[in-house]
């Protein structure tokens, strides 16, 4: 893919002419440029500011808030690896009392119609307990909403120079030292890096020419919160069903989020509906061991979508969260990898401030690139595996996924291993 804007080229490339960099039209001068408004975006701002001290100028380029915000209904399983971030960053603590721990997680293989759906394997969160011996879960659950404003507080607190642009008119422009980053009126600002953390259709990533492989799986996901009738006890269930796993993920206070992937037009055609049967088809597949459901608040539509950068950085840019990597929610990890991609960015940042040298420098920036090629490349093929071993019901398949599982379920040390892998990054 051709690189966008102008001018920029990585700096292991020939340089430019030299009329042609930002040098010449920088008006402002910062250390670290983050775009993007997101979550990922608001916890790199966060992480970045102790690593690079106080005395460093961090500016983040987020663009106006999309519709879709101010109603996010996900809800996120943040792993042991993402709270242990968001407690150092002080977030944790505005969260954890709304946070609800999972700790149980049962999963299904059946049809939509079966009449009962046995559990072909559970894992059991108490297996995962803290030095007081208290029961940690394999992970919390947190709402999307909730982690939103508490990371807002943090990025208020470490004082970071927010502006709201639209990014689709970025320019890069770089030469060795700098990178000259130009959004609509804004001031071209030059800085030693750019972390680009603007999400799956990144434009940091396409005018810094860095390639893309992925697909787009023919479902959507659709999600929301159900109010039920009795308590969930921090049961989590996975539904593997024909046209996709349908999760039902505890939330405080007898609720639950679910995850529901669907055809597409099948997808279409149910948000048409009325919440009377849109509910009734939601009872079909949630089930009715929690009593009677409601919906709270409306059920939103996300594409879904597989897809890793071909580098996660280029000359002075580094890619975070989706917009270095996307993965299908099934397994709830996207999220969980953007934040210890922000960890490890953080850790090379602050190993690089130590030996005198500037954020965007290129060790810095290969050793980043090191530390998160391996567990996303993994994460990617576990999650792309288990969607296409499980979305469809070809009669041998079943047979075989079956007895696979149930066989897991009777084997303690596959399932300790796998009881981490859902748990998420520890
Ligand atoms: C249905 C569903 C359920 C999921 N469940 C989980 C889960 O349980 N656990 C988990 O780890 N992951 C989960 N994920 C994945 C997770 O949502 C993504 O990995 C995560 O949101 C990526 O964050 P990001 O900041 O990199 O990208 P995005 O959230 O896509 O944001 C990037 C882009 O959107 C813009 N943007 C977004 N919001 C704003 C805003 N308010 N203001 C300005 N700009 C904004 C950004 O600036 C940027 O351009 C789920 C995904 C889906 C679709």
């Amino acid at each position: 893919m051709p690189p966008r804007g102008t001018g920029f080229h990585p700096s292991s490339e020939a340089p430019p002419n030299p009329d042609e960099v930002a040098i010449k039209r920088e008006r402002e001068i910062a250390d670290v440029v983050i775009a993007g408004g997101g979550i990922i975006a608001l916890a790199a701002a966060a992480t970045l500011r102790p690593a690079l001290g106080d005395e460093a100028r961090i500016v983040m380029l987020a663009p106006p808030a999309p519709r879709i915000q101010s109603r996010d209904p996900r809800a996120y399983a943040i792993a042991p690896s993402g709270r242990r971030l968001l407690e150092a960053l002080g977030v944790w603590q505005a969260l954890e009392n709304d946070a609800q721990p999972m700790e149980q997680i049962i999963v299904t293989d059946s049809r939509l119609d079966d009449a009962v759906r046995p559990a072909f394997l559970s894992f059991i969160g108490r297996a995962d307990n803290d030095e007081g011996g208290n029961a940690k879960g394999f992970a919390h659950m947190v709402e999307a909403q909730a982690l939103r404003e508490a990371l807002l507080n943090a990025v208020a607190i470490a004082k970071i120079d927010t502006r709201t642009v639209r990014l689709d008119t970025l320019t890069l422009e770089s030469d060795d030292d700098r990178i000259g980053v130009g959004a609509e009126s804004e001031n071209v600002i030059a800085a030693s890096l750019l972390v680009a953390a603007d999400g799956t259709r990144s434009v940091c990533r396409e005018s810094a020419g860095i390639g893309w492989i992925g697909w787009d799986y023919p479902q959507y996901g659709l999600t929301g919160t159900i109010a039920h009738e009795r308590e969930h006890g921090g049961r989590a269930y996975e539904h593997f069903l024909p046209c996709g796993p349908f999760a039902i993920l505890p939330l405080k206070e007898r609720r639950s989020s679910i995850v529901w992937t669907e055809e597409k037009n099948e997808a279409k055609r149910l948000l048409k509906l009325g919440e009377r049967e849109l509910l009734s088809e939601v009872t079909r597949r949630f089930g009715h061991e929690l009593g009677e459901l409601r919906l709270e608040g409306r059920l939103v539509a996300f594409p879904l979508s597989f897809g890793v950068a071909r580098a996660f950085t280029s000359g002075r840019v580094v890619l975070v969260g989706d917009a270095a990597h996307v993965i299908h929610p099934v397994a709830g990890q996207g999220l969980n990898l953007g934040l210890q991609d922000i960890a490890a960015l953080a850790e090379a940042i602050a190993e690089a401030a130590h030996l005198g040298l500037d954020p965007g420098n290129p060790r810095t920036l290969s050793s980043y690139e090191r530390a998160r090629r391996f567990d996303t490349n993994l994460m990617g093929a576990l999650t792309d595996g288990l969607v296409r071993l499980f979305s469809n019901d070809h009669l041998p398949l079943r047979g075989l996924r079956d007895i696979g599982l149930s066989l897991v379920d009777r084997a303690p040390a596959i399932k300790r291993f796998l009881a981490r892998k859902a748990a998420g990054p520890q």
